[in-house]
């Protein structure tokens, strides 16, 4: 196998705030600087490790749609509730992972979760958006809550450094989360200086996010804490040392070869496509959701 090549080593842009609740780094599109390099991910919003203080009135970001896509959130540090317009709700707490099939279209909202909010503290987490294929973009909302007891986990063989399997495949072990693109999404647990390899096809965009701790990459790039590498679309073999104990994100999939129409919360295939997305929200056509 071909050592994968490394595009770039991207620092964490500056933050915003998502509604008062979410102080994010965006990855992509905003700091890779283009809309389909990382296809099928079209967003990857970085809530780097932050201390919120403790308050009665959770933080988060009210009622608002999507469609055409679908919101994985992984919660690394702190919880996040959840509620959407099809009567879903649910926690996602440190560890877990939830899939939200917005499709056709859906409205959320997400807050800090109540206990966490009294108690205020360190908040970590990441929002993915992954792009549907034009033929899945009108499907049925689906919702998919992988709580962290339900994610499959590869051991190397020190058994203390784990490969927490998401989505796709690592070496045999299985993720739970459909998807309906072929795509891979790992957390890697490292334990200092023990060492990871593993090949991921040449043609499917990747890239990683270290999460905790500090690495070093196919023997050549030190990535430090809330730093992302870009791979080239060149080669299928990663390798990664552990300078500490270390958590990582690995992202790769399929690009979706179709084109883009994106503005706010949509992502659509044309511009006719975007307008109809507002109007069908305009005239309440995504349900109805308590604020
Ligand atoms: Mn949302």
């Amino acid at each position: 196998m071909k050592i994968k090549q490394i595009q770039q080593l991207i620092e964490p842009p500056p933050s915003h705030m998502v509604g008062d609740g979410f102080k994010v780094h965006n990855f992509f599109p905003q700091a890779v600087g283009d809309q389909t390099r990382m296809s099928p991910f079209f967003l990857l919003d970085y809530g780097a490790k932050f201390n919120f203080s403790p308050t009665n009135n959770p933080r988060g970001v009210g009622v608002h749609p999507h469609r055409g896509f679908e919101t994985v959130t992984i919660s690394y540090k702190g919880g996040v509730a959840h509620h959407d317009s099809y009567g879903n709700k649910g926690i996602i707490s440190e560890g877990d992972v939830q899939w939200m099939t917005a499709a056709s279209g859906i409205l959320h909202k997400e807050y800090h979760e109540s206990e966490y909010s009294k108690k205020g503290g360190p908040f970590q987490m990441v929002q993915i958006w992954v792009n549907l294929p034009a033929k899945h973009k009108m499907t049925n909302p689906k919702y998919q809550a992988l709580q962290n007891k339900d994610l499959a986990n590869y051991f190397l063989p020190d058994n203390k450094s784990r490969v927490e399997v998401i989505a796709g495949n690592f070496k045999g072990t299985k993720g739970p989360a459909f998807t309906f693109s072929p795509i891979e999404m790992y957390n890697l647990h490292l334990n200092k200086e023990s060492t990871i390899s593993f090949d991921l096809p040449e043609h499917y965009n990747t890239s990683i996010l270290v999460i905790e701790g500090s690495v070093i990459v196919n023997d050549i790039e030190t990535v430090l804490t809330d730093h992302l590498i870009l791979f080239k679309n060149e080669g299928e073999q990663i390798s990664i040392k552990a300078l500490t104990n270390c958590i990582i994100l690995v992202l790769s999939g399929e690009p979706i070869n179709e084109p883009i129409a994106a503005s706010g919360p949509f992502l659509m295939n044309t511009k006719q496509e975007l307008v109809q997305a507002y109007e069908d929200f305009n005239a309440g056509k995504f349900g109805y959701l308590e604020a």
